[in-house]
């Protein structure tokens, strides 16, 4: 199944993708993660790129587009995979689709109040890129307790170090999600005239959201 994670900063896109991975058995792919991954092995692509991201701006289509293909046509992801963070523009929209054929787009919503806490409050593994939260949200029906590491600093996957992505930060946020509701948010209609949006509130953690995420695919494998 080839799965699109549609929906703003903070609204979960990582965190439900990678529990996916294990129950869907295809790859996440994450062009943030790839993007960070370059940037941390300090490669050409990495340094040409920082800047960019630090800022809150998106990296140039033909740049992303680019990478996005040549993960996609590892052996790993033929039989499908999830999109984290792919695509972003309208421009992207297209490069996908010369590439191949998307089954369904997961559109997550969380408003932005939510958002902006939740982003303040992620942790992230240098090493695997697993997320953490230190948030505790229990507002607007929505509750979505924290997600720690069993030991302060860690990751529970691999050990590595847990640290506040840059752009994470708080001067950072408001315009990656002024850059959301511009640059991405038309891609709802798009994918809603296909016929392949899927609307998904989110209203709780993992526990709650995986479960309801991977019902909404069921919709269409059955
Ligand atoms: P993310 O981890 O998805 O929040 O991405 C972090 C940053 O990487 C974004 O703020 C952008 O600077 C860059 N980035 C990730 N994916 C894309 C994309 N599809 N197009 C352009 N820039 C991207």
């Amino acid at each position: 199944m080839k799965i699109v994670f549609l929906g703003p900063p903070g609204s979960g896109k990582g965190t439900y993708s990678s529990r996916l991975v294990p129950k869907l058995g295809i790859p996440h792919i994450s062009t943030g993660d790839l993007f960070r991954e370059n940037i941390k092995n300090e490669t050409a692509l990495g340094k040409k790129v920082k800047e960019i991201i630090d800022a809150g701006k998106l990296v140039p289509d033909e740049v992303t587009a680019e990478m996005l293909k040549e993960r996609i046509e590892k052996p790993d992801a033929k039989k499908g995979f999830i999109l984290d963070g792919f695509p972003r523009t309208m421009s992207q929209v297209e490069a996908l689709d010369k590439l191949t054929k998307i089954d369904i787009v997961i559109n997550l919503i969380l408003p932005d109040h939510i958002l902006i806490k939740k982003i303040a409050a992620r942790r992230q593994c240098r090493k695997c890129g697993d997320i953490y939260n230190l948030a505790d949200i229990n507002e607007d029906g929505i509750h979505m307790p924290p997600l720690l590491p069993k030991v302060e600093g860690k990751c529970d996957k691999c050990g590595g170090e847990i640290y506040q992505r840059d752009d994470d930060k708080e001067e950072i946020v408001m315009s990656r999600l002024d850059v959301y509701k511009k640059q991405t948010a038309p891609l709802i209609e798009y994918y809603r005239g296909k016929n392949l949006l899927k609307d998904v509130p989110v209203v709780g953690g993992p526990d709650i959201m995986v479960p309801n995420i991977i019902k909404v695919l069921e919709t269409i494998s059955s």
